[in-house]
């Protein structure tokens, strides 16, 4: 066989590959928004049979044969070329896949089942002594697991590849160092400050049926293609890519607080745009897929915080919002409310915090994780650890482990490593919006006051989008942006922005 037969068979079995894990997409969307509550048990069977499928088709020996063909050939010579990508990254998956040991993997499997019911019990109940032995499983297996797949210098590299893969953890220190140095000091200035936004108009009555219809008028404005995707309500917002031609996107409506919705639904369409702009023609393929967890929050990131959260903006929507509703707007000018959705205070729960505080919830899980991976940290001593780090970064005390320790569910479900990639998402949203404009002129907050988004989506799609796992995430931020990643840019726009609100800095 040569190199090209074997590379035309790896790009057939990626696609068939493709094809499976968009039906486990399709019926794991129908699951949480449309599925009968009795079709639970044969839509477990479905997945799990669609979920066996695609490891069988993964890790297939012959997969590893086709590879090493390939591999060395001149045809991926470049590694940048369609080629040299597609064999590199399905080179990384295979590998990762047939390193881990059967066992393991039903290990984890079963684990992280029990482990997520059990915590969304002691959550409930504030009841971390039920998690803890649960959670202390958790943490051995990824260990484990990270020695089963390999590493170098730290096990924490192990478990970023599965989400950011090529970004160490030496690296993630010096930028969340960069960042909370500047960002503790910025959030208490701003937390002391004696001008506040009046939050309380966002929480008057929003009839959800006119939330819906604004939400989406939004979509659409900044591109999201209704001709492939839908906006459903579901009690966890997601969007789900299933493959060139249809994005499923949620939301989750409250009519007594604007912000929930409105700004999920551009967060979500973020991710979603993204997924409409991979090249079609390479789905199922590395070079049809997503580069990285980072890259894709930085943009539902972009959108929701970056576009949605600016003054431009709302100079454009501000008036259709008021004109919709007119009883809880009336007495509202575009100041009061744009100042009051960009409120920024110290709080205990990450999913409701600002851009400005997000990142340091974020700070405080990375250095927990990578303590508890190392075996510096106990699970018996994360309750303390955290709401010491907690109040030291927040000067806020964690009144109980549900506010704390327990509010999230990644680690119940094995995601050691995944938190950090939403800072990144951040910090690369800010780099590229910096891109964006240095690139296309001051103008572009024209367009933003006219509603006209397409030049920046175009410049996305152009700069991010069309490029799937070409390139991995540094390398593609500073092909966009001229430079490597960094936290300044986002520091920048944050005192710009909420020294400007705030009157510090
Ligand atoms: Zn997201």
């Amino acid at each position: 066989m040569t190199a090209n037969e074997a590379y035309a068979e790896l790009v057939r079995r990626a696609k068939e590959l493709g094809v499976v894990n968009s039906c486990a997409a399709a019926l794991g969307w129908d699951h949480q928004t449309y599925m009968p509550p009795k079709g639970v048990v044969l839509r477990g069977e479905q997945l799990s049979f669609l979920a066996s499928l695609a490891h069988q088709k993964l890790t297939d020996p012959k997969v590893g044969e086709l590879l090493s063909a390939v591999e060395g050939s001149e045809l991926v010579r470049d590694p940048e070329c369609d080629a040299g990508a597609n064999v590199r990254e399905l080179r990384r998956a295979y590998d990762r896949a047939t390193k881990l040991p059967p066992a393991l993997v039903e290990e984890l499997s079963r684990v992280t089942t029990e482990a997520q019911q059990v915590w969304e019990l002691a959550k409930k109940k504030n009841d971390y002594a039920s998690f803890r032995p649960l959670l202390g499983r958790v943490v051995e297996l990824k260990r484990q697991e990270a020695d089963a797949v390999g590493y170098q210098h730290h096990r924490y590299n192990a478990l970023i590849e599965e989400y950011e893969p090529g970004t160490t953890v030496a690296e993630l220190k010096a930028l969340f160092a960069g960042l909370t140095a500047e960002l503790a000091p910025l959030v208490q200035k701003i937390a002391a400050a004696t001008k506040r936004p009046d939050t309380t108009v966002l929480a008057r009555e929003f009839p959800i049926d006119r939330q819906k219809v604004f939400a989406e008028a939004a979509a659409v404005a900044i591109g999201f293609d209704f001709g492939a995707g839908r906006l459903d309500t579901t009690a966890h917002p997601f969007c789900s890519g299933f493959g060139p031609g249809d994005c499923r996107i949620t939301t989750r409506y409250n009519p007594h607080f604007f912000n929930e919705a409105f700004f999920g639904v551009l967060h979500e369409t973020g991710h979603a745009m993204y997924e409409q702009g991979l090249p079609a023609a390479h789905f199922g393929t590395p070079l049809g897929a997503a580069c990285s967890f980072g890259i894709h929050e930085s943009q539902s990131r972009l959108w929701e915080n970056q576009v949605g959260r600016g003054r431009p903006f709302w100079d454009h929507f501000y008036p259709r919002l008021r004109q919709t509703f007119p009883t809880a707007l009336a007495d509202v000018d575009a100041d009061t409310f744009f100042f009051a959705i960009n409120d920024v205070r110290p709080s205990l729960i990450r999913v409701e915090a600002d851009e400005a505080t997000y990142n340091l919830h974020i700070a405080l899980r990375f250095e927990l994780e990578q303590a508890l991976l190392s075996g510096d940290l106990t699970v018996a001593d994360l309750p303390g650890a955290w709401n010491e780090r907690f109040e030291a970064l927040f000067g806020l005390k964690v009144p109980d482990d549900a506010r704390g320790c327990l509010q999230d569910i990644h680690w119940s479900f094995g995601g050691i490593g995944y938190f950090p990639t939403y800072t990144l998402g951040n910090l690369y949203a800010a780099q590229l919006m910096d891109a964006a404009k240095r690139d296309l002129g001051a103008g572009l907050d024209d367009d933003f006051r006219r509603g006209d988004y397409r030049r920046l989506k175009h410049w996305l799609g152009m700069h991010i989008h069309q490029h799937g796992q070409r390139f991995r995430a540094g390398e593609l931020c500073r092909r966009a942006t001229g430079a490597p990643l960094s936290p300044q840019p986002f520091l920048s726009y944050l005192n710009e922005k909420f020294g400007a609100l705030y009157g510090v800095c």
